[in-house]
């Protein structure tokens, strides 16, 4: 669009309706009978490339991270969003209850899902206040205990130094008997997580962690950390799931994909 045009066709058209439009003229234009994206209720011809490419994601195994076909073009969820949505709609009563829910550093496929759903009390929340209802800083959460039913921060701890302190934080603001996701990118053949302090630097975190502002690789030990942290931690494998129906993997899921779910007594 002729960008002196789009000021005035915000004036005329709400950015809402906007959206929805293109959405609809890229669910024309990608759509074919390979894969189908559940977010936005696709069918299409094929995902769009997501990730990165460095040398540590591929020798590490990193799940959750690195180049890959995974992106929906019509809503840009990516594998482990559109993992999340299915984990949300059939594992838990998120689309049918109404619950206090903080979203932590949302992201925008998934927000658009949870934001329109009525029963819900939502709150999102980011370091980063500019596309957010609140700016919040997860290593001091400005909310009493037992605040929230639910709480998805999805690949956000590996971005904190002080992880144990924010999982001691989103614990303390959970409601007994609420859950939480808490998704991170992890390496599958690492039975421990590798953090250096000192790596602090933009590039030294990429040749090490796998993205510049990465503080470590979480091993097959971060259900471990959680558990200290108070949490009762559930591991879900779809692949494992005799009720979870994705021919040919028709959905683009990564059969190594595990939901940390985890819950406070
Ligand atoms: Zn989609």
């Amino acid at each position: 669009m002729n960008s002196s045009i789009r000021p005035l066709m915000k004036k005329i058209f709400p950015v809402a309706l906007l959206r929805f439009g293109k959405r609809l003229v890229r669910k024309t234009r990608y759509y074919g009978n390979k894969c189908q994206c559940p977010v936005c209720n696709s069918s299409l011809n094929g995902w769009k490339p997501t990730g990165y490419d460095f040398p540590v994601i591929r020798e590490m195994q990193i799940v959750g991270s690195g180049y890959r076909l995974a992106l929906c073009p019509v809503c840009g969820a990516s594998d482990r969003i559109r993992l999340l949505y299915f984990f949300l709609k059939n594992k838990t009563e998120i689309l049918k209850k109404s619950l206090k829910l903080l979203h932590i550093a949302p992201n925008e496929a998934i927000k658009r899902v949870l934001r329109t759903n009525q029963n819900l009390d939502y709150l999102s929340a980011d370091i980063n206040p500019d596309m957010v209802m609140e700016q919040m800083d997860i290593t001091g959460i400005q909310y009493p205990d037992d605040t929230f039913d639910a709480i998805i921060c999805n690949h956000v701890l590996e971005h904190i130094p002080e992880d144990r302190k924010a999982m001691k934080e989103l614990y303390r603001v959970l409601k007994p008997g609420g859950w939480a996701i808490l998704q991170v990118p992890f390496s599958k053949i690492s039975q421990e997580t590798f953090e250096v302090p000192e790596i602090t630097k933009p590039e030294d975190r990429e040749k090490y962690f796998g993205q510049n502002d990465h503080v470590r690789i979480y091993g097959l030990d971060y259900p471990n950390r959680l558990k200290q942290a108070g949490f009762r931690v559930e591991q879900y494998k779809w692949t494992e799931d005799e009720n979870f129906i994705n021919p040919g993997n028709q959905f683009g899921l990564n059969p190594d994909e595990i939901v940390f779910f985890a819950t406070k007594p």
